[in-house]
């Protein structure tokens, strides 16, 4: 049997045309797709099915996108995309923040749609956190165990934060981490204002690291919301 084919997305959407485009794009991929309507829907859907992911519309009739996200992370830790609309910008940093994976903006196309999905996919199949000794994405390599970093085969030197910074977001490939998200991991919990460091070190590991630190392919700024390590 095909991979793809075991795959089963929970989607939770209230708009009947939007939720008719994923059926028809995650069905054309032979992926099992379950509707939902509302976030109570929802919930029950992801405790009883134990999906391999979930995509959930923030704005619902019944619930707050933020709430149905706790609500899941309560007992599992499925990667979760939440769609949102323009108007919603504050929300999505707070779903991210609640521990949803990532974002996709209405309207959205399919190509990106499936690109985002089989970068969460391929992240759960990964061994479990902390266990995967190695991160590889363009030229570079980073040896969690050793704690060195390659690019083309060379050392690169990194200072601790870099260092500290890079792996954080190695560890979690394909997700948006967010600015304050972020700033708590590398920095501590009285620093998750000073997004201006953030800035400065990911300039320095671009430089460092990107083929072209101007149109970085791997370390991806999310305007307004954070960062994200594509591999892919
Ligand atoms: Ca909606």
């Amino acid at each position: 049997m095909d991979d793809r084919a075991r795959v089963c997305v929970v989607v939770i959407e209230d708009d009947p045309q939007i939720r008719r485009f994923l059926r028809t794009a995650l069905g054309a991929e032979g992926m099992t797709v379950c509707e939902c309507a509302t976030g109570h829907a929802g919930l029950l859907e992801v405790s009883a099915r134990q999906p391999d992911l979930v995509i959930l519309d923030l704005g619902l009739p019944d619930l707050e996108g933020i709430e149905v996200i706790r609500g899941v992370r309560g007992w599992s830790g499925v990667p979760i995309l939440v769609l949102s609309a323009r108007t919603q910008e504050t929300e999505k940093v707070a779903a991210l923040d609640a521990g949803a994976d990532d974002y996709l903006t209405k309207p959205f196309g399919v190509a990106e749609l499936l690109a985002r999905l089989r970068a969460h996919l391929r992240r759960r199949d990964l061994p479990r956190e902390g266990a995967d000794p190695q991160c590889r994405f363009g030229q570079v390599c980073i040896d969690f165990a050793a704690r060195i970093v390659t690019r083309g085969g060379e050392p690169v030197h990194l200072t601790p934060i870099e260092y500290r910074l890079l792996t954080v977001l190695a560890r979690n490939p394909g997700k948006v981490l967010t600015q304050r998200a972020l700033l708590r991991e590398v920095w501590g919990p009285g620093h998750s204002q000073d997004g201006h460091y953030l800035r400065i070190y990911m300039a320095n590991l671009r430089r460092k690291l990107e083929l072209d630190p101007a149109r970085p392919a791997h370390l991806i700024t999310e305007t307004g919301v954070g960062y994200r390590l594509v591999t892919g």
